[in-house]
């Protein structure tokens, strides 16, 4: 039995030797040491020899046995080593060849100012919130102290979606709905899309605003022109001229209009400032204490101020750009410019 182990060994050995392929080395395996293997078939007959023999033939079996695993194991790695090899020595990889270019995409002229306006307004304490552009008529005139028959609605050339519902012609109405859910302190300012019936060289049908609202007790028209000043000046130059002029709004009592001395002739005078040497850049007022009444709060405690701005008019002053088509066009030369 030693000898027939012996040559079992051998005969494993040399045809590892002669095997190539790792399916080969797994046979051999399978042939040798498997269940049915040639070396588990011999020990089948350990019942025969003389029982004082067994225990030395079942260890010289035991020590056989690993051998060969261990062998077949050096060669089947030794193989798919050669075989990665080769592999990659054979491999069509030409990194002589120029990659391929990368194209990047641009930020929109209109979204890298809204990130602008929300960055210094988030900075000073405000949060953003953003409201749903298909809009109830109570939200969007209503709530915001603008009844059926009041004039002001003539002001808006509004989408009308059916007779109550619009689509919103400003981000004004998140004033209503932000100040519906939450109690002040309201710090909030809200960037998005607004629509009206209108369409010539300086209006779109859709364009961008940022409102802002801001109410708590004891806020006066002096925290108003600190926050705007302030805005204005981080967001054109810390010298630029601001000046607030008295107007009209149905939500806001007092009203003001803000300008910023022309940019672009530095308030001598030019086209773009119709030689007015002014730019108008926001409307903002103290919210109306009728506003108030629409969400619970009590005018006697709370007071504060609300402003809106239009993005696009924002864009083409700091950019110069002096088409508001141009935001609308996806004209791809424009826009790699940003
Ligand atoms: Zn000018």
């Amino acid at each position: 039995m030693k000898d027939k182990l012996q040559q079992l060994l051998e005969k494993a050995t040399q045809a590892l030797a002669d095997s190539n392929l790792i399916d080969e080395v797994e046979a051999l395996r399978v042939r040798f040491l498997g269940r049915k293997g040639e070396i588990t078939t011999l020990l089948k007959t350990l019942g025969t020899l003389p029982a004082d023999q067994r225990p030395a033939m079942g260890q010289l079996a035991n020590e056989i046995k690993e051998k060969l695993h261990n062998r077949f194991e050096e060669a089947r790695q030794k193989l798919a080593q050669t075989a990665r090899q080769q592999q990659m020595a054979s491999g069509t990889i030409d990194i002589t060849l120029p990659g391929r270019q990368q194209f990047h995409g641009h930020t929109h002229p209109t979204s890298l100012v809204i990130d602008d306006i929300t960055s210094i307004f988030t900075r000073m304490g405000f949060n953003i919130a953003r409201g749903p552009e298909v809009e109830l008529d109570y939200y969007n005139f209503e709530a915001l102290n603008i009844p059926k028959d009041h004039p002001a609605r003539q002001m808006q050339d509004t989408f009308y979606v059916s007779e109550d519902v619009v689509l919103r012609t400003h981000t004004s109405p998140m004033q209503i709905r932000v100040m519906e859910k939450q109690e002040p302190p309201v710090f909030v300012i809200v960037p998005g899309k607004v629509y009206r019936c209108d369409s010539d060289l300086t209006h779109t049908p859709m364009f961008h605003q940022v409102e802002g609202l801001m109410v708590d007790t004891r806020i006066t028209f002096s925290d108003l022109k600190g926050v705007l000043t302030d805005f204005l000046h981080l967001f054109f130059n810390p010298k630029v001229k601001v000046r607030f002029r008295p107007s009209y709004f149905p939500f806001t009592e007092p009203s003001a209009e803000v300008d910023i001395a022309c940019v672009i002739c530095h308030g001598k005078g030019c086209r773009v400032c119709s030689h007015t040497g002014w730019l108008e850049i926001l409307g903002c007022g103290m919210v109306d204490p009728a506003v108030y009444k629409f969400v619970n709060y009590d005018p006697e405690k709370v007071s504060g101020f609300a402003f809106g701005m239009g993005v696009e008019r924002l864009a083409m002053l700091r950019y110069g750009i002096d088409d508001l088509r141009l935001f609308f066009g996806n004209d791809i030369r424009f826009l790699q410019q940003f």
